[in-house]
């Protein structure tokens, strides 16, 4: 395995690689979540290359750039079956004239984008510069980030790119609790709390299987008992898996998306019914 920092080192490294290469782009502090995508790149793929970049463009001013997690030294044990890290600097990936930003319409205004106006922009942009410089064949995200990877999917279509898109399940720990870097801001008291996302999500699941199908039930249930376990709710939709759109009522395959803030934390998780 070998660590790459240099933008233009990378790209003349990836562009000589003879073998179909999967990405996995990633903000570090790496755990079973996104090994999970290194393995299924390792299935798919003859090099596997991780970019670890805490990509200031999609933090909004007053979110948690600073205070994101970071310990690269683990990072780097964690991923010494892969072929190459490529974790560039600031200065390397936006220099003083940077000027080219990436928007994916509407699909980035909804959920997420409504509370984090310029998250999107910022995902895009930096996915669309990193394909760009890892030449990859294969891009592998999460569906933990679901509303991510269809904005993902929309940008390498309409910009022709060569990657196929390929989203990997959520892996999530024994409690229910979907792994996320941001877990690690939470108290003893407060990770108890977060199970509620996952309980509201499985409650979604069970109100279908018993016939209780009309999404604004459904949605205020969760509500309610996100909130006895003093979660505040950013928003609980239920979506067409394809293109994001609301649906009045559950059907077979849509997804249950939701946002809460525990305490200071704002988790995001999703099911698919
Ligand atoms: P991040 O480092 O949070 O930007 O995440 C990098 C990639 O890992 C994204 O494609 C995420 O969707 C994916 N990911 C994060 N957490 C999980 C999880 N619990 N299960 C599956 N994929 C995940």
């Amino acid at each position: 395995m070998q660590i790459i920092k240099s933008v233009t080192e990378m790209q003349n490294i990836s562009q000589k690689l003879n073998g179909k290469i999967g990405f996995v782009p990633t903000m570090g502090f790496l755990h079973e979540g996104h090994l999970s995508l290194v393995k299924e790149a390792h299935k798919k793929c003859d090099f596997v290359i991780v970019s670890i970049f805490v990509n200031p463009s999609q933090f909004l001013p007053n979110e948690d750039l600073d205070s994101y997690p970071r310990n690269f030294e683990q990072d780097v044990k964690l991923l010494s079956d892969i072929d190459f890290i490529f974790f560039p600097q600031n200065e390397d990936i936006y220099p003083n004239d940077y000027k080219t930003w990436i928007t994916v319409e509407k699909i980035s205004a909804e959920f997420c984008g409504k509370s984090r106006p310029t998250h999107f922009k910022g995902v895009a942009t930096i996915v669309c510069k990193l394909l760009n410089i890892v030449n990859a064949d294969f891009l592998f995200l999460g569906e933990k980030d679901f509303q991510q990877l269809v904005v993902l999917k929309q940008m390498t279509k309409d910009l022709n790119f060569k990657t196929e898109v390929i989203g990997c399940p959520i892996v999530r720990e024994k409690s229910g609790l979907a792994l996320s870097s941001r877990n690690k801001y939470l108290s003893e008291i407060e990770r108890k709390n977060a199970l509620s996302l996952f309980e509201a999500l499985q409650l979604a699941k069970i109100n279908f299987k018993n016939g209780i199908v009309d999404s604004q039930k459904n949605i205020s249930q969760m509500q309610r008992l996100i909130e006895e376990k003093g979660g505040v709710v950013d928003y609980i939709e239920i979506i067409d898996s394809q293109n994001l759109e609301k649906i009045s009522k559950l059907k077979e395959r849509c997804r249950v998306l939701i946002a809460v803030f525990i305490d200071k934390t704002r988790l995001i998780d999703n099911i698919e019914i």
